[in-house]
């Protein structure tokens, strides 16, 4: 393989709509405009990308397009003179695998100011067994925190999709900063590993997603919420006084039926969380604590390693709720 001939999974849209994939060999001179060409180590497979690949969600906004919503590999050609050959780099968000072609490739050509470097101590298959959910779970405890909470919270902090990519790295990360974690999960199997991830107990997914009074007993100082819909409208209406509510993701549902009580009876603080658009500075802030804070042997029990063959029959699987933890995607595996 070299950058005149490597392979990518490509997606087009044929002519009654749909969505069909294939995978590529592509050189150089098919790749998009950017100051700097990446050789790309691992991807990662994250919703989104299931929702892009199987054409489930409107994702893509241009085509053809090369799925895959992050990457993390080495820096090989430069216009730029932040970065030169040889370094290391990760890159998620700002509309790759949307508008900009991503990482289900052997190489890419992306934007410099997109990059973060790869901190100290993380390889390339552990930065992206981070990957997009990793540092969004990251972005939500630092909003937690920004909401004044500490580990003295007279509550624990729920995690809901707990077994999911965020659901996972929260739950770790959180843990591992001393707070009291419960998890929310639909999945029997999963228990003993969110035990290990560090979830203190577990809650299941019918409990919560049953739909609330306007208020209910206070039974969490924080949240994290993968979820949405009702589970979302539990969580607010089951938050302490003054606590925040950091919403990511709707891998139930994008409504959100709850009322204004919890707003201004409760105070309750409700933080939507974006990874794409995250201002660079924070990004590399979140990039540093998930090297330092996200203890590795938690890490290693979340990760998967697949070949990019797989990533059709993957990117079905996590829309059904199947893939447990992080999927990593070996682009030349
Ligand atoms: P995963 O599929 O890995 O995890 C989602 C988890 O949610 C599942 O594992 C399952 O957990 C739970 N779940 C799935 N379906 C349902 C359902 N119908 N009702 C209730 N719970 C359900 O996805 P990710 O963790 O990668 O992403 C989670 C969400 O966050 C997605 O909506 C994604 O788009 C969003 N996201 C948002 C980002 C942002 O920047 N705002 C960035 C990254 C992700 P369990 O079996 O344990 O219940």
């Amino acid at each position: 393989m070299s950058s005149d001939h490597f392979r990518a999974l490509i997606l087009h849209r044929d002519e009654h709509g749909k969505t069909r994939h294939t995978l590529q060999d592509l050189s150089r001179s098919d790749l998009p405009d950017g100051d700097v060409l990446i050789k790309i180590a691992y991807s990662s497979l994250n919703y989104k990308d299931g929702l892009a690949v199987t054409g489930a969600g409107p994702v893509v906004r241009h085509w053809p397009m090369v799925p895959g919503i992050d990457m993390a590999g080495e820096v090989v050609e430069s216009q730029n003179e932040t970065y030169r050959p040889g370094d290391r780099v990760v890159l998620t968000g700002w509309g790759l695998g949307e508008l900009h072609w991503g990482g289900y490739s052997q190489y890419q050509r992306v934007r410099s100011d997109w990059l973060v470097p790869l901190p100290e101590g993380l390889s390339y298959r552990d930065a992206m067994g981070i990957g997009t959910a990793g540092f969004t779970a990251m972005l939500c405890v630092m909003a937690l925190e920004d909401g004044g909470l500490t580990p003295a919270a007279q509550h624990p902090i729920l995690v809901t999709g707990a077994s999911g990519g965020v659901g996972s790295v929260a739950v770790a990360l959180l843990a591992k900063l001393g707070f009291r974690v419960i998890a929310v999960t639909g999945s029997l199997s999963s228990h003993a590993y969110l035990r290990t991830l560090g979830a203190g107990d577990i809650v299941s997914r019918e409990e919560m997603a049953r739909e609330p009074r306007p208020l209910e007993k206070q039974r969490w100082s924080g949240a994290i919420d993968a979820v949405g819909g009702t589970m979302l409208a539990r969580v607010l209406a089951e938050t302490d006084y003054g606590g925040t509510v950091a919403a990511c993701g709707l891998a139930g549902d994008s409504s959100l039926p709850t009322s204004v009580m919890p707003f201004i009876l409760r105070n309750i603080r409700l933080q939507g969380i974006d990874s794409v658009a995250c201002p660079t500075p924070r990004r590399a802030l979140a990039w540093q604590r998930l090297a330092t804070d996200l203890p590795r042997e938690h890490l290693e029990s979340m990760i998967e390693v697949y070949p990019l063959d797989d990533v059709p029959r993957l990117s079905r699987a996590i829309l059904r709720g199947e893939i447990r933890g992080r999927a990593v995607i070996d682009v030349n595996g």
